[in-house]
């Protein structure tokens, strides 16, 4: 059957079985947009076992030590919390609330990792006070860590942040260069407060050939900690850990295809024109790549089996020679699947040149992540009894916000059945980062509400429940 709602160039979302069972069922959508209002974001989470499980198997076939830290900033839900620790897995944490929410909800100290970018006090606190390993970015916030766990007669157990000096790798202001971590260490001498328990990295973009490298430059720096008399037993290689949201390359590629050779003011598939960056080659910058051959397991089994050091060794045998556990603080990949956001349809219109728009009650924060676009066709529901009858059109939709440029998505889309006020459109796939990252509460309008899937239904997650208050629908 042909859907109701698909991209002008079409790019057709992967569909989990519980996202494929809530759209059949007209019903349960539209009760959930009444009781908690648009847009919502949905969450199932059985699908984290299985991204976990490629994860896992891949390193088991090396033989590699292995643990996974689910990056906590690619979604806010506590429910997500719940279902990495249920795993068996640990969270990485990026600010104060984020630490003391984990420790809250019971999760142990040695499961959690503090890799914020720019750490305040009371986090530097409250990590030394429960023992949490914390990634050092610099000196100033190892100095002011030191002086911390001085003053209470604690130890602060560290990983240090290694920013890579190998030239393939594009410049990074994370992190510090091995020789600078080094000479830091020498001129302090060894501490009784400090206690350095690993290697951090994590590198933009997804390339497993610069991993391994930088594998292989943080095996060199445990050996020189090890020399001057550290027991670091971990590297942790952080997130980027590649995911497809589309099946097809082919549509993939079709659509940078068709992208590059549209007339300029020609809108038939993309706002304005739009080009994304272009090529997919050159896109890779502009938005994420929303297909990908390799992922996950395969993924990281190319990295474990490949030799980036001068000798011939493996990164799985450099790592099991020297008795290291590898790490990795997975954000997007492990939410594959896990979450689907709806939305109600506001109105049928045209812009004042007569293109048409469909308006959505919801706004562009809420289903974007730092990427120019999401690349993802969402899905049309016939909730309505329309007030005005649907008829065929090709449209864009637009949000809340009060500006020209309010686009939901950037592409064109398809409406052979047309569309109503009342219908309800659902994106596929949006548990990583598309909900939050950079959801803002600009127009006093309300945050989405988080639900979660359990045997009795959605229910409210557990973030959510305090927030309820000002949460008033509008
Ligand atoms: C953002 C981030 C991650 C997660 O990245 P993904 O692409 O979601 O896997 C992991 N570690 C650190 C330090 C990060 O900043």
């Amino acid at each position: 059957m042909q859907p109701l709602m698909y991209g002008t160039a079409p790019l057709t979302a992967r569909l989990e079985p519980w996202m494929e069972q809530l759209l059949g069922d007209a019903q349960a959508c539209r009760e959930v947009i009444r009781e908690h209002g648009s847009p919502v974001n949905l969450h199932e989470f059985s699908s984290m076992s299985r991204n976990i499980g490629e994860l896992r198997r891949a390193a088991a076939d090396h033989q590699v030590d292995f643990q996974i830290y689910l990056a906590r900033k690619a979604n806010k839900t506590i429910g997500a919390i719940d279902q990495a620790v249920a795993e068996g897995c640990g969270v990485d944490v990026a600010s104060f609330h984020e630490l003391d929410q984990c420790l809250k909800r019971g999760v142990p100290a040695e499961r959690l990792i503090v890799t914020a970018a720019v750490k305040s006090q009371a986090l530097l606190r409250l990590a030394v006070e429960n023992e949490v390993v914390l990634s050092l970015d610099n000196i100033d916030e190892a100095l002011e860590l030191l002086h911390m766990a001085d003053e209470r007669g604690r130890t602060a157990r560290v990983a240090l942040r290694l920013a890579s000096d190998n030239p393939l790798i594009a410049p990074t202001r994370f992190g510090l260069r091995a020789a600078q971590w080094l000479e830091f260490l020498e001129a302090t001498g060894r501490l009784e407060s400090l206690e350095i328990r690993g290697v951090h990295f994590h590198l933009n973009g997804y390339s497993g050939t610069q991993r391994a490298a930088v594998l292989e430059e943080s095996l060199r720096l445990i050996d020189a900690l090890r020399d001057l008399g550290h027991a670091p037993d971990f590297v942790d290689m952080g997130g980027g850990i590649p995911m497809s949201y589309l099946d097809d390359a082919q549509q993939w590629n079709g659509f940078w295809e068709a992208l590059a050779v549209l007339p300029e003011g020609d809108e038939s598939l993309t706002w304005k024109s739009d080009r994304l960056g272009a090529t997919a080659a050159e896109a890779s910058t502009a938005v994420y790549p929303y297909h990908q051959e390799l992922i996950r397991g395969q993924w990281l089994d190319r990295i474990l089996a490949s030799h980036p050091g001068q000798g011939s060794d493996s990164v799985a045998r450099m790592l099991g020679q020297r008795g290291i556990q590898l790490r990795c603080e997975p954000g997007r990949t492990l939410l594959d699947g896990c979450g689907m956001t709806l939305a109600q349809v506001a109105f049928v219109k045209t812009r004042s040149d007569g293109l048409p728009l469909v308006g959505l009650h919801m706004n562009r924060t809420q289903c974007r992540s730092t990427s120019a676009d999401f690349l993802v066709d969402p899905l049309l529901i016939h909730t309505a009894t329309p007030r005005r009858e649907r008829s065929g059109l090709s449209a864009f939709l637009v949000g809340a916000y009060c500006i020209e440029e309010e686009l939901i998505l950037r592409r064109r889309f398809e409406f052979p059945h047309g569309v109503a006020a009342g219908d309800l459109v659902a994106f596929p796939n949006t548990g990583g980062y598309l909900m939050h990252i950079i959801e803002s509460g600009s127009h006093q309008l309300p945050l989405a509400r988080n639900l979660c899937r359990d045997p009795e239904g959605w229910m409210l997650d557990a973030g959510d429940e305090r927030s309820m208050e000002w949460q008033v629908l509008a």
